[in-house]
């Protein structure tokens, strides 16, 4: 699974896990600015094995590919120190090119190799700031073809792709309840600036950056439904 340890792809773990018997992460390392994400995916896979019985077992090698090419290509505020604001294709500068295209298509190489047929990414177009390779039907045409250039039967799993913020934090609770809930806001990362000196209700960012806010407001969602009594 593809895994950078932010909040989507943590949450994709734990549903790797109670999916599939063995899981093998795969991060990439491309000159991004927030490489803090890197560093929290160890803590995050060290508290995963603690949160259900089983699935210490079933996490396996940790990866890391690095792609320097990419932040090379990439003229983006996620890989040069400039400031986040709107393309005027309507796409933040934070989106870089084929990012996604890259990421599978080295994951199934990886994959090739390990011997591993499904690949799980944490892409989302619910909830998400308009990169076309978050979208749905980019995934599934992907999948196609790299079953079609790699000769693999590969199935390419994104169980964020209809859920909204709010409902990725719901989703953890039900894979692994508030201790897992407590390790994604205490462990991932999600701030495109990499800043953890602040701490709020969910997690650490600056708060201002355009992830923080989608974050902190899906935890607010989150959090303000949990309040509601349940509908009969
Ligand atoms: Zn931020």
């Amino acid at each position: 699974m593809l895994f950078s340890g932010g909040q989507d792809s943590a949450t994709c773990l734990a549903w790797a896990l109670s999916e599939f018997e063995r899981v093998e992460t795969v991060g990439f390392s491309y000159g991004q600015r927030h490489l803090v994400e890197l560093d929290c995916r160890d803590r995050l896979i060290d508290g995963m094995k603690t949160i259900q019985p089983g699935w210490r077992d079933k996490i396996g090698e940790r990866h890391t590919l690095d792609i320097p090419t990419l932040g090379e290509l990439s003229d983006t505020a996620l890989t040069r120190e400039m400031a986040i604001e709107m393309g005027e294709d309507g796409l933040p500068n934070t989106f870089v090119p084929g990012r996604n295209l890259l990421f599978l298509t080295f994951a199934a190489a990886l994959a090739y190799r390990r011997g591993i047929r499904h690949i799980v990414g944490g892409m989302c177009e619910t909830d998400f700031s308009g990169y076309p390779d978050c979208r749905d039907v980019t995934i599934k045409a992907l999948n196609v073809a790299l079953n079609l250039g790699i000769a693999r039967n590969y199935e390419l799993h994104t169980p964020l792709m209809w859920r909204d913020k709010a409902a990725t934090w719901q989703l953890a609770e039900q894979l692994g309840g508030k201790a897992l809930v407590d390790l994604i806001v205490e462990q991932s990362h999600t701030c495109y600036l990499g800043e953890r000196g602040a701490r709020h209700a969910w997690g650490f960012g600056c708060g201002e950056c355009p992830a923080c806010q989608l974050r902190a407001k899906g935890w607010h969602e989150y959090a303000g439904r949990k309040d509601k009594p349940a509908q009969t």
